[in-house]
């Protein structure tokens, strides 16, 4: 390629995402949730009516937001629905870190950040987890661009209590602060709670692991009324039909059904907790999981030659080759059944290699 064509071009180092395999295998690996939507998300798109597929959509998406605003007891102002929560968050990194400075998040986390961060040329800086893999609150205590962390975290699936966050929140006033909220359904309380009394929260939230709605694409943010016009107004500066009507239709659904919804997360959480004792049996040692994924290293075995060995089952989980977690597994948690062939292949690899 002629090189002044090639000086003109953005390049960057895209965010790889896990496999998904279209055969059928036991895919713990990319934390979607191992049952099916609400019934009513089943029954919208039955309902769906392909006719209407000629119009736009509702470039506000006014059924999902207006849903959103009831479930939380906000105006509907202070909600921005997206195609997942990884378009509400690159909208959010193109809006609110707009600074000389750096933005700074943890080293071990959502590796995306570190991708928009590259792509929109947001300076940035990773202080490091401590060696339990929690957030040192006091590295986010000095000058920044903006700060953004998931809590829980992943993929090291550790969580911290809201005083911990209001204290992030607290130190830094004069920069937006974005929780990334993928996990908290499986956790506790979410910084929800805050956005009245702290100006610089963003909170962000998704339909794909909670929700069991990966495919349909849907996140959004939750904040007050003046940081989500701001994120409107790049939003329709980019492309104002994000949300297709039967995202808006299906998540509006899922939104309403707030019985089945508790009672999928809570399915997962006893599965999860059961699956502790499991791995703990067989000698693994790992995190104080509150997401639907258990991150895990064995102190004898090699992370990389189990996660070989597990895809040779057809039984996929998440393996990174890069510094300080090179001998981790993420587990994404799945049914009952799911896990019980899990140990079962991690027993007999025990067993076998001993
Ligand atoms: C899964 C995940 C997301 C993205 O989810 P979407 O499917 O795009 O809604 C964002 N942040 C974290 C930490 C995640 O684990």
């Amino acid at each position: 390629m002629n090189t002044k064509i090639m000086d003109k071009i953005r390049k960057v180092e895209p965010y790889v995402p896990g496999e998904q395999p279209q055969n059928k295998v036991i895919k713990l690996n990319t934390n979607e949730n191992p049952y099916p939507p609400a019934p009513g998300v089943k029954r919208a798109l039955r309902e769906t009516d392909a006719d209407r597929l000629r119009l736009y959509p509702d470039p506000s998406a006014d059924k999902l937001v207006s849903a959103l605003a009831e479930y939380y007891g906000v105006g509907k102002d202070q909600i921005f629905a997206g195609v997942g929560s990884d378009d509400v968050l690159a909208m959010c990194f193109l809006t609110f870190f707009h600074s000389p400075k750096p933005v700074l998040f943890p080293d071990i986390t959502y590796s995306f950040y570190k991708v928009w961060a590259e792509l929109y040329r947001i300076p940035y800086e990773c202080p490091k987890l401590d060696q339990a893999f929690r957030i040192v609150k006091e590295d986010y205590y000095r000058e920044n661009g903006g700060v953004i962390f998931p809590n829980p975290n992943a993929p090291t699936a550790v969580y911290e209590e809201l005083d911990f966050v209001e204290d992030i929140l607290a130190h830094n006033p004069d920069v937006v602060v974005i929780v990334d909220e993928a996990y908290v359904d499986f956790a506790g309380k979410s910084a929800l709670e805050l956005i009245d009394r702290y100006e610089n929260l963003i909170v962000v939230q998704t339909f794909s692991k909670s929700r069991s709605m990966a495919g349909m694409r849907i996140g959004y943010a939750v904040s007050n009324p003046a940081l989500i016009q701001y994120l409107n107004d790049v939003k329709y500066s980019f492309n104002s039909y994000t949300m297709n009507q039967i995202s808006v239709a299906c998540g509006a659904e899922a939104v309403k059904d707030r019985e089945y919804f508790e009672k999928t997360v809570k399915t997962i959480v006893e599965t999860r907790e059961w699956a502790k004792g499991e791995l703990k049996k067989l000698g693994f040692c790992f995190t104080d999981s509150k997401t639907n994924f258990i991150f895990a290293k064995h102190p004898e075995y090699d992370a990389g030659e189990l996660f070989s060995y597990l895809k040779k089952k057809d039984i996929y989980v998440r393996h990174w080759d890069s510094e300080r977690i090179r001998q981790y597994l993420r587990i994404t948690i799945g049914t009952r059944e799911e896990m019980e062939q899990l140990f079962f292949a991690l027993r007999a690899y025990l067993h076998n290699a001993r």
